[in-house]
């Protein structure tokens, strides 16, 4: 069905959900229109993670660490429909790539809003793309290098979860830390050391 066809169907749907509740007045008119808006809102699937990191431009930085802070992204999670939020920070050893900025703070937004989803999913999500830009691993291997050919990603993100603060266990001040290594992150405990201090020195 098209998109249009598919937004009539869930209005539809949500209105059957609303009765079944015995929810009505006129609170509720408007209630089945915004949530399907909503939902759909996290469910751009067709969002190219990818293809956020097309624009990398070739630049020589040996010896450097790049490392962004306080990137925002947000879900629906994906066993309850419940919002989650949080911060990823992103890092990495260029070698001869370097991706523009903004690309790195879209790559949050961009894996949060593709599909309902979990932290953990969205956490490595936006390290693999990073590391391997698409690519399967026979082909990043091949090539002897990742997706922006650097030595190294690391992703930390921290969030908090809805459905953790309104049912289940109840802990609205709960927070969830994940981190995501990949190359020089995960066999050298000095620059994973070095990338977590830095996130340290802004994350307070
Ligand atoms: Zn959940």
């Amino acid at each position: 069905v098209d998109t249009e066809t598919r937004h009539v169907l869930i209005e539809a749907r949500l209105s059957e959900l609303l009765n079944l509740l015995h929810l009505s007045g006129p609170h509720f008119d408007e209630t089945p229109r915004r949530v399907a808006s909503l939902l759909e809102a996290f469910t751009h699937q067709e969002v190219d993670v990818v293809a956020v990191l097309k624009s990398g431009l070739e630049s020589n930085h040996d010896n450097m660490m790049v490392v962004q802070t306080n990137i925002p992204f947000k879900g629906l999670c994906a066993h309850h429909l419940v919002p989650f939020w949080g911060e990823a920070a992103i890092g990495y050893l260029p070698k001869t790539r370097v991706v523009g900025l903004s690309k790195l703070a879209r790559l949050g937004t961009a894996a949060g809003e593709r599909i309902p989803s979990t932290q953990e999913t969205i956490t490595s999500t936006i390290a693999d793309v990073l590391w391997k830009g698409g690519r399967n691993e026979s082909e990043v291997e091949a090539e002897n290098g990742t997706g922006l050919n650097s030595a190294g990603v690391a992703v930390v993100s921290r969030a908090w979860h809805g459905c953790m603060a309104v049912r289940g266990p109840n802990v609205p001040r709960a927070q969830t830390v994940i981190s995501a290594m990949r190359g020089a992150f995960v066999y050298s405990p000095n620059t994973k050391d070095e990338f977590l201090n830095m996130v340290n020195l802004s994350w307070k």
